[in-house]
């Protein structure tokens, strides 16, 4: 190994559904310096939620200022950090003007389902049949392509900017690239396949915008941002202001893609499963994008230009809409705990749910069942039930989600896991892996650095600028002290919990509100 990569950095601004942070990294995969702060989320309407597209921005400035600060205290230097990646919830949709720079409407976030009856009314339009193999993604509301007519339909002042050519969209790692490379005038416009990937506007297959779901969607006028590779050191410019300012910036990917780099899941076959806000499965495939027939997303995992079998990679992905968000409902709507991580006691006070199935579906059910007239309901309530039981319910709905997915990715990928690597926020309660283990009856793998979304970025970012010239350069990252959850349960326990949850999502179906 050369001398460079024993003091080389690498950092990653991590912008999630819930918190920004920024880390820097040293050549074993280990933060040295970090910050995180949480920003407001916006719920105007039931079933709304949005982000202030500056509250976005400040809070990762912040973080990239605070981290830096503590990195030069402990006496290192801006030009330690070799490479700077970035790595952004996905589908979250930006809309602002190019006259300004300044946006036109809240950010609209990915769970958001405020575009349900507009979802009915496209599943119903000529030519809804062909978005799927041309995109890899269901009709849902959980695309950009969907938040992104809606703004159009329902904002005047974004549907005026786009006839007079000035709306720019993007997700948010292009409204975070165009403002730290220096905003009007100055910012790129790009994106990265992962994230373009979950707009519905790029052709899976050629990794472009295809014409036929730009026009279906109407979006022509719109400034979509140029799509480039995950990994490249000459597309995504350079930092303009604050204590980083002449980094250059040379990875971007969706956080799950991000994750999914982290946990070094990099052949064909191997899969991660991230327990944040929402929780995501992804498995990685290839070279070749398959088309799931079981209710699964096709995605770019990453384009690494450079890196020799990783020019292009997709993945088969699972999302559950809620994972955290419904610990995070347990603590702040119903007060059953004060803080997140005591959920994972609660639910060890009891040895079953007690019959109470929690079916979680506060933004309709993803993946792989897809049905967006359902609300979360509560089953098996009785004069026995206690808040134990709850938070049990509330846990296992995940697990048992994550175990409908894994199901799905064997009937696609005609191969089964035999342990599922994870991380994320919920991953850190040794009770809910534990509940995973049981339920799926395949081994958890944790690794005890598990802030993996930003390490892939950081990754990303790493290649672009030569830190390494292949992935097994990588094999000593974050490998140490992993730990495992083993199924203490029996095939007969697992069918039957299974089989109650199953039940539980046939009833929830068809809430009309
Ligand atoms: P995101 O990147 O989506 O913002 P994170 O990976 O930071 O999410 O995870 C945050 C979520 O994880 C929150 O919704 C929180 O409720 C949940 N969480 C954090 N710690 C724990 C824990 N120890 N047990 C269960 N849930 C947790």
């Amino acid at each position: 190994t050369n001398t460079m990569s024993h003091e080389a950095f690498t950092a990653a601004v991590d912008q999630g559904t819930t918190s920004s942070r920024f880390l820097i990294f040293d050549p074993t995969g280990t933060p040295r310096a970090s910050h995180q702060v949480e920003f407001p989320q916006i719920y105007p309407h039931s079933g709304w939620i949005e982000h202030d597209p500056y509250d976005i921005l400040n809070s990762v400035r912040l973080c990239m200022d605070k981290a830096t600060e503590k990195f030069i205290n402990m006496g290192y230097k801006v030009e330690d950090i070799k490479a700077l990646g970035i790595t952004n919830q996905r589908e979250t949709t930006v809309v602002w003007d190019t006259v300004t720079g300044k946006p036109l409407y809240n950010a609209i976030v990915w769970p958001d389902t405020r575009t349900k009856k507009l979802v009915h009314e496209l599943r119903k339009a000529d030519g809804a049949n062909r978005l799927h193999e041309l995109s890899g993604l269901p009709l849902s509301t959980y695309p950009s392509s969907v938040k992104l007519l809606w703004l159009l339909r329902h904002v005047p002042r974004v549907r005026k900017a786009s006839e007079e050519g000035r709306l720019a969209f993007g997700t948010v790692d292009s409204w975070l690239l165009y403002n730290l490379t220096g905003g009007v005038g100055r910012g790129v416009h790009v994106t990265d396949p992962s994230n373009a990937s979950r707009t519905m506007f790029m052709n899976i297959h050629t990794l472009e915008y295809d014409d036929y779901l730009i026009d279906w969607f109407g979006v022509g006028k719109v400034k979509l941002p140029r799509i480039v590779a995950s990994s490249d050191p000459d597309a995504y410019g350079l930092i303009t202001d604050g204590p980083l300012a002449g980094l250059r910036i040379s990875g971007c990917l969706g956080d799950q893609s991000a994750a999914l780099v982290g946990q070094c899941a990099f052949k064909p076959g191997m899969a991660k499963n991230t327990y944040g806000t929402g929780c995501f499965l992804l498995y990685n495939t290839g070279s070749k994008p398959v088309l799931s027939k079981n209710g699964l997303l096709t995605t770019v995992a990453y384009t690494f230009k450079g890196v020799k079998g990783h020019e292009c990679v997709y993945a088969l992905e699972g999302s559950i809409a809620v994972a955290g968000s419904a610990v995070k409902f347990l603590r702040d709507n119903l007060g059953l705990i004060k803080q997140s991580d005591e959920v994972g006691e609660l639910a060890a006070k009891v040895e079953d749910s007690g019959g109470v199935v929690f079916v979680t579906a506060f933004s309709g059910l993803f993946a792989p069942y897809w049905i967006d007239d359902c609300r979360g309901t509560i089953f098996g309530i009785t004069q026995f039930t206690r808040k134990e039981h709850i938070a049990r319910a509330t846990i296992e709905a995940t697990c048992f989600q994550t175990k409908a997915i894994l199901d799905a990715m064997e009937k696609d990928s005609g191969t089964a896991l035999h342990a599922l690597a994870v991380d994320g926020g919920m991953s850190n309660s040794d009770v809910c892996m534990q509940l995973q283990a049981d339920i799926m009856g395949i081994g958890v793998d944790r690794p005890a650095m598990r802030e993996t979304t930003a390490l892939g970025a950081a990754i990303a970012a790493g290649f672009a600028v030569g830190l390494w010239k292949n992935v097994e350069e990588l094999s000593m990252i974050n490998k140490d002290c992993r730990s495992t959850f083993s199924p203490r349960t029996d095939e007969a326990s697992r069918e039957r919990g299974f089989e109650l949850w199953a039940r539980a999502v046939k009833k929830a179906e068809g809430w009309i509100d």
